[in-house]
């Protein structure tokens, strides 16, 4: 559609970024145009309008921009899942492999209630690492994942092959 072709007009290619032979998706010039930005959020929610979504939780730091308005569009609430030892209060965590080492995520063990229904956001799913985390994290606050929603999916890294019990809705496909 003409919305998603301008979401992925507004999307950069930076090269060798973090490190050497990462081509990096860079979605800065999206945020910054208003009618993609819209476009967007719209795109994320519209699959669970309706799905009785109570909280939508967001991965660090770019599943913050995109999570907070997909919650108010649906309604929710919105859930903030950090990296180890930002938030203040009583945390539950989850553990998760990276390529060297491992890395945590963190939600405050009060943000979910048990039965409640959860949509988790992020930006790009690469090799679905991070994704799984959050899924886990949220199945063990006693939540119900209901779905997945990312702007854009690697589908080189085969980051979808993590998410076989999940509802995972992805925008773009590069
Ligand atoms: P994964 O855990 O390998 O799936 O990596 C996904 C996480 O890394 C997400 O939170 C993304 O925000 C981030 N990420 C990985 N690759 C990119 C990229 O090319 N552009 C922006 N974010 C990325």
């Amino acid at each position: 559609t003409a919305e998603l072709a301008l979401i992925e007009a507004s999307i950069r290619d930076i090269p060798d970024f973090p490190q050497p032979g990462i081509l990096f998706k860079d979605i800065t010039p999206l945020l910054n145009e208003p009618e993609a930005l819209a476009a967007t959020v719209r795109g994320l929610a519209a699959p669970f309008r309706g799905a009785g979504i109570d909280h939508v939780v967001g991965l660090e730091a770019r599943g913050f921009i995109f999570g907070a308005p997909v919650a108010m569009a649906l309604g929710a609430g919105f859930v903030p899942a950090r990296k180890a030892g930002k938030l203040p209060s009583d945390i539950i965590d989850q553990a998760y492999d990276l390529e060297y080492g491992t890395a945590t995520v963190e939600i405050h063990a009060d943000a979910i209630t048990p039965g409640s229904r959860v949509l988790v956001v992020d930006d790009v799913l690469a090799t679905g690492g991070t994704g799984r985390a959050a899924v886990e994290l949220v199945r063990k606050a006693g939540g119900t994942v209901v779905g997945f929603s990312v702007l854009m999916e690697l589908s080189a890294l085969q980051g979808r092959g993590k998410m076989p019990d999940v509802e995972l809705h992805t925008l773009l496909s590069v």
